[in-house]
């Protein structure tokens, strides 16, 4: 009898192993993994909850082999949902391989549209794969599963209508995680910097700070990070990238403002992993 019992013991235990998660890639206990990944000059950044796995911008065109091996490595066969900050080749550039590798569920953007060939193919792929389509605009808040949300401070609606500015229309969100909180920023420039401070004050309060603009000096304005008040900022670029980001201007404030700052180009993907409590890790591949 007792030899039964261990057997069937042993049985359900394998059924379980294999049955524990229907995306293979979530998290399986109450921890939220944030990967800001190393793609070169460009953005891309996977949330990985309970129950889903977001992906933030993809990376540039020219970075399409690497993004896919970093997905293979992962093991990601399915994205809930995909966030596009804004139509800019080196955000949505690697859009094309995700949809070809990974079962993207919902995809995001700000409604900005372009005739580059690169945006072009990302609509013809999410009306072909007959993905869920939404446009987030300020005031929207997704829900990432399991007490996750993602709270949208920018563009609103003006914005999108009257300013042609591709970067400076880039969604921003706030993820959310019980105490914890980051804040994606895409390429928004000081013009949404400080409409997102007069419209939301504190509320754009932030323990972790996806630098804007791949550091660059147009951003990350004086009053921004006075308010978002980040402990760690992480800039996402290439080493000796063309444009001479991250500019020292940026590197200063941060500085001044006493912020941590890690660099995809200097540490590799960075991973902030967190219980949803202010005491979270931030380690880095390299
Ligand atoms: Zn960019």
């Amino acid at each position: 009898m007792k030899k039964f019992f261990i057997l069937m013991l042993m049985i359900f235990a394998l059924i379980c192993s294999g049955c524990s998660s229907s995306n293979n890639n979530t998290n399986s206990n109450d921890t939220v993994k944030i990967e800001v990944l190393d793609i070169g000059q460009g953005d891309a950044s996977l949330i990985y909850t309970k129950d889903e796995v977001i992906m933030i911008d993809t990376g540039d065109v020219d970075e399409r082999d690497r993004l896919e091996k970093l997905l293979k490595e992962r093991n990601i066969s399915t994205i809930d949902k995909l966030i596009i900050t804004h139509p800019h080749a080196d955000h949505i550039g690697g859009a094309y391989v995700v949809f070809k590798n990974v079962n993207v569920k919902e995809v995001y953007d700000n409604g900005d549209a372009t005739t580059s060939k690169t945006y072009q193919t990302y609509l013809k792929n999410i009306k072909q794969k007959n993905i869920a389509y939404h446009q987030l605009k300020a005031g929207d808040t997704v829900d990432f599963g399991d007490g996750v949300s993602f709270k949208v401070f920018s563009p609103t609606e003006k914005m999108i209508k009257n300013d042609d500015d591709l970067n400076n229309n880039s969604i921003v969100g706030q993820l959310r995680y019980k105490d914890f909180t980051m804040l994606f920023t895409g390429d928004s420039e000081r013009d949404a910097e400080q409409n997102m401070v007069k419209s939301y004050g504190n509320e754009l309060q932030s323990d972790v700070l996806k630098s804007p603009h791949h550091g660059s000096r147009t951003s990350s304005s004086d009053d921004y990070l006075k308010t978002v008040k980040a402990k760690d900022v992480i800039i996402s670029l290439a080493a000796d990238n063309e444009y001479g980001h991250p500019h020292k201007q940026t590197l200063d404030r941060y500085k001044k403002y006493n912020m941590n700052v890690y660099r995809t180009d200097q540490d590799g993907t960075i991973t902030i992993t967190t219980d949803g409590s202010d005491d979270y890790t931030i380690s880095k591949e390299k």
